[in-house]
């Protein structure tokens, strides 16, 4: 068999309900995975109904291409990957395809063919097809069986207008959404295991992530900021983040601290979080902000102080982890690949004048009245004036 040309097929379903926004979502998911796969050897991607078909080099070793298809399910609105060959609109070298596909996809002990014929200018049915191609297969497989309910193997087959693509090793993807096509989100984004998550979230959800972090700097040293930077690497990989704001914001924690009601101030820095990330939203034209907080998980996350922390600013708010539980975020910051990197100690901001004992039912007018001694717009200001940004993504 000379010319073998690998194929990964990658399906997407939500972006197949989206009717007239498809060819976007598509264009988009396209767009993002040729940014993406820049380390494989890639030839080129194309849309065929329903899927796209990224075609690889010539010679091509298998793991290289199942590592590529691995990469591929993780990127967001990719619902699931096979891996397989290009053949020709001839059922004899489709068996033989066929048969190469499912060896590549051992060990297994049952399997199926599921064939699919878009244009019915093939002269087979799909039945056939699976009958014929089933018997090629069970002749080159006597121990395996075939099964038509839940096989280790289904062996697909899609003939299009042009071609016949073949596979046997398909995996699920992360689903979601491509990265673009919800607009754009600013995330507060700390050293911890909850944001990153929070953020990723918002990311497999079809949103372009920007991050703001606020470092205790120069009250603390500056650790979390390259955390931080750790973690937007591991974000990037897969195409889920942009810029990265980073702010010093011990001085402004410290005029806090010296001019506000002790109990109050984990109210007032998060309210001045929330305001910078508001400012820098409005910069880039973002329509929400995004935090890691879960109900109840601490004592700034209670209904009463998530009030008064909304209320500082217009924009709406999403917590995609507030009905999470701490346990289910360690897995997904684990699968993330963030965990590691948001146990190691740093201080920030969040260490840097702690109150002994913070309020946990804050009232706003009580909030609002302490705070207005402050100058926060001046602040703001600077703060956006002073801002450090690394970009991404980085490719
Ligand atoms: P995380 O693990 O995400 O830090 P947490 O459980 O430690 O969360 P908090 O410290 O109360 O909880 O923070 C709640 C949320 O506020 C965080 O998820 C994050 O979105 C935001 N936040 C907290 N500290 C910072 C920071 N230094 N920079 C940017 N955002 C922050
Ligand atoms: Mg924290």
């Amino acid at each position: 068999m000379e010319d073998l040309q690998r194929v990964i097929l990658v399906h997407y379903h939500e972006i197949g309900l989206k009717g007239h926004n498809r060819s976007k979502f598509e264009k988009r998911l396209v767009r993002n995975l040729e940014a993406l796969l820049t380390d494989y050897p890639l030839v080129t991607i194309h849309r065929i109904s329903g899927r796209l078909i990224v075609f690889l080099k010539e010679g091509c070793e298998k793991d290289v291409a199942f590592e590529c298809a691995r990469f591929i399910s993780r990127v967001p609105g990719v619902a699931r990957v096979s891996c397989g060959f290009k053949c020709e609109r001839d059922m004899d070298a489709m068996g033989d395809i066929a048969k190469l596909a499912l060896a590549e996809a051992a060990p297994f002990e049952s399997f199926k063919v599921s064939a699919r014929r878009a244009h019915t200018d093939f002269p087979i049915d799909s039945m056939q097809m699976n009958r014929d191609i089933g018997a090629v297969l069970c002749e080159a497989n006597p121990d395996a069986s075939v099964k038509m309910k839940n096989p280790d193997v289904t062996v697909g087959v899609e003939v299009v207008q042009n071609a016949v693509y073949i596979y046997a090793f398909s995996i699920p993807g992360i689903g979601g959404l491509p990265v673009g096509v919800s607009g754009k989100v600013v995330c507060l984004l700390s050293s911890g295991i909850d944001s990153p998550v929070a953020l990723w979230r918002m990311a497999r959800r079809g949103a372009r992530c920007f991050a703001v972090h606020f470092s205790g700097s120069p009250e603390t040293s500056d650790t979390s900021e390259y955390l931080v930077q750790d973690i937007a690497e591991v974000l990037d990989k897969y195409g889920c983040i942009s810029d990265v704001y980073i702010v010093g914001f011990g001085e402004y924690q410290k005029e806090i601290a010296l001019s506000c009601p002790p109990e109050l101030r984990v109210i007032l820095y998060r309210r001045l979080m929330f305001k910078v990330a508001a400012a820098i939203a409005a910069r880039i034209g973002a329509g929400a902000l995004v935090t890691g907080e879960s109900l109840g998980q601490v004592a700034s996350q209670t209904l009463a102080n998530i009030h008064c922390t909304d209320a500082a600013v217009s924009l709406p708010v999403f917590r995609p982890l507030i009905g999470t539980d701490k346990q289910e975020i360690i897995y997904e910051a684990q699968e993330l690949g963030t965990f590691k990197i948001s146990t190691e100690d740093a201080p920030d901001c969040c260490t840097l004048f702690m109150p002994r004992n913070p309020e946990t039912h804050g009232k706003l007018s009580v909030v609002e009245e302490a705070e207005s001694v402050l100058d926060e717009d001046e602040w703001i200001e600077r703060i956006l004036s002073e801002v450090r940004i690394v970009k991404y993504p980085k490719r």
